[in-house]
C-alpha cells in the first residue's frame, strides 16, 4: 500500500512553527518513501473556521515549499460522517447524553475531591426510556458519546515505541455536539479510512485521542493506521510556547525576512538527535530526517538560534542562488558585491542596505579627522585589488602611527557610517576611489 499521510490543520488561525513541524514531518516521511501527502482542512468548527485562515495556511505551506498531492475539506464531507454516525448508533456504540456542562463540571470536582480520575461516569447509559423522554420534553438536546471498551489499547508508535493506554481511564469521547456539529475525533477517523491514510503523524498532545480513535476504527471494522506522536515545542527557557505562538507564526517569520529553507531546517531538526544545520532544499532535509531520531524531550525553539541558522544559510548561497531576488531588491552589484556582503547579513534584505551604502550618498562618520585626511590623500589610483589596498593601509599606518582598531575603525566609520560590516578591502573596491576619498574627507558622497 502506498504510504499516505495527511496534515490536518484547523483553519481557525495561521500556522505557527509548531504546526509547520507536523506538516514537515508528514511531508518528509512521505517523500522518503515515495508516498503521498494530503492537505486536509479540519473545519468542522464552522464558527471559528474562516476562508482567510484556510487561504493563509495554503500560502504558508507553499512558502515553506510543501505541495500536496490531494486536498480535502471536512465541511464538504458531512454526509459521510452522518452515515457513520447512524452506523455507530445502530451498533450501540454511540449513545445520547444529556448532562449539562455544569453537571459535568460538578461531577469532575467531586471525583477529584475523592482522589478519583475525572472520568465520565456514564450516567446517560443508565437512563430509562421514560427518563430520556422526560429530558427531551424539558427541551434538552443530547450530545453523543462513543462507548469505549474498557481494555488496554496498544500500538507501536513510530516515534515513542510501544504505547499502552487503558481505555478505562478515559471518558467516553463526545463525537457529536448538542447542535449536531462534529468534534474533530470522528471525522478524522472517517477521513483517514476514506483517504487510505497509512500513517498518522501528529503532536503528542493527541496520544490519548489515539487510544479512543483506534477503538473507533475497530468499531467500524477498519484496521487503524500506524501512528507517530512527535514532541512539542517549548521556548528557549523551557516554558510551553502555546501562549506566545502568535509571534511565531510562519507569516511573521516570513515578514521578518527569514528564508523558508532556514525555517524548514530549524523546525525539522530541533528536538531531534540530528545536528541543527541549514539544508537548502527539502529533499536534502529528507535525506537526514527520520521519525525515529525525534527526541522524547520537548523541542526548544530559540528565535536567536533560528536567526543564526538563517545567516549561515545565506553565507552558503551562491550569487546564482540569489541573483533574481537581489535584483528585485534593487541590488545590482553582481557577484563581487554578493561575495563581499553575504557573510555579514542576517536576512537577505540587509544586502540592500549594504548596496545603498556602496552605491548611494551617505553621511560619513569622522572619528579621527587627521587619520581620515591622510588616508584620503594616500588613496592610490584605480584599478584596485587586495594587494594595492593592502599597501595603502600599510602606508596610512606608517604615516599616522595608528594600528589595529585605531587604524581600521575610523576608516570604516568614514567609508560606511557603521562600526561593523564586511571586510574593508572588497568593500572599498565596490565604493570606488572618488566616493571613498570624499567620504574620508568628511563629505556626503
Ligand atoms: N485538526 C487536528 C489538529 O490540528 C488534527 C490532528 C490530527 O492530525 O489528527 O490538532
Amino acid at each position: 500500500m502506498t504510504v499516505t499521510v495527511r496534515f490536518a490543520p484547523s483553519p481557525t488561525g495561521r500556522l505557527h512553527v509548531g504546526n509547520i513541524r507536523t506538516a514537515l514531518f508528514n511531508w518528509l516521511f512521505a517523500r522518503k518513501q515515495g508516498g503521498r501527502f494530503l492537505l486536509r482542512l479540519d473545519d468542522t468548527d464552522l464558527a471559528r473556521s474562516t476562508a482567510e485562515f484556510a487561504q493563509g495556511i495554503e500560502e504558508d505551506l507553499r512558502w515553506i515549499g510543501l505541495e500536496w498531492d490531494e486536498f480535502a475539506r471536512q465541511s464538504d464531507r458531512l454526509e459521510h460522517y452522518d452515515r457513520v454516525v447512524e452506523e455507530l448508533k445502530a451498533s450501540g456504540r454511540l449513545y445520547p447524553a444529556y448532562d449539562t456542562p455544569e453537571e459535568l463540571e460538578l461531577k469532575r470536582k467531586r471525583q477529584r475531591a475523592q482522589g478519583r480520575p475525572p472520568v465520565y461516569d456514564r450516567t446517560a447509559l443508565k437512563l430509562s426510556e421514560d427518563e430520556r423522554a422526560a429530558l427531551e420534553a424539558e427541551g434538552r438536546k443530547p450530545h453523543w458519546r462513543f462507548k469505549l471498551e474498557e481494555r488496554v489499547v496498544v500500538w507501536d508508535d513510530l516515534v515513542r515505541g510501544t504505547q499502552e493506554i487503558d481505555a478505562a481511564s478515559l471518558s467516553d469521547p463526545v463525537l457529536v455536539r448538542e447542535d449536531g456539529s462534529y468534534l474533530y475525533t470522528l471525522p478524522s477517523v472517517v477521513d483517514d479510512v476514506d483517504f487510505e491514510i497509512t500513517d498518522v503523524i501528529r503532536g503528542e498532545d493527541h496520544v490519548a485521542n489515539t487510544a479512543a480513535q483506534i477503538q473507533i476504527f475497530e468499531a467500524l471494522g477498519e484496521t487503524p493506521p500506524r501512528f507517530g506522536h512527535h514532541n512539542l515545542l517549548v521556548g528557549a527557557d523551557g516554558e510551553a510556547l502555546s501562549k506566545r505562538l502568535g509571534s511565531l507564526s510562519i507569516q511573521g517569520l516570513r515578514e521578518d525576512g527569514l528564508e523558508p529553507a532556514a525555517v524548514a531546517s530549524y523546525a525539522t531538526l530541533i528536538g531531534s538527535a540530528e545536528a541543527v544545520a541549514p539544508y537548502e532544499s527539502l529533499d536534502a532535509l529528507a535525506e537526514v530526517f527520520s521519525l525515529a531520531r525525534i527526541s522524547r524531550a520537548p523541542a526548544r525553539f530559540d528565535p536567536a538560534e533560528l536567526r543564526n541558522l538563517n545567516a549561515t544559510l545565506l553565507h552558503g548561497l551562491t550569487y546564482k542562488d540569489v541573483e533574481e531576488r537581489l535584483q528585485a531588491l534593487g541590488v545590482s552589484g553582481g557577484k563581487p558585491f554578493w561575495k563581499t556582503v553575504r557573510g555579514n547579513i542576517g536576512v537577505l534584505a540587509e544586502a540592500a542596505e549594504w548596496w545603498r551604502i556602496v552605491s548611494e550618498p551617505i553621511d560619513p562618520e569622522i572619528a579621527d579627522e587627521a587619520l581620515c585626511a591622510t588616508a584620503a590623500k594616500l588613496l592610490p589610483d584605480e584599478p584596485w585589488d587586495e594587494d594595492v589596498l593592502g599597501e595603502w593601509l600599510d602606508a596610512v599606518k606608517k604615516e599616522t602611527g595608528a594600528k589595529g582598531k585605531a587604524l581600521f575603525m575610523p576608516i570604516r566609520l568614514a567609508l560606511t557610517g557603521r562600526d561593523h560590516g564586511p571586510e574593508l578591502k572588497p568593500l572599498l573596491m565596490l565604493i570606488g576611489k572618488e566616493r571613498a576619498a570624499a567620504r574620508l574627507n568628511g563629505e556626503r558622497a
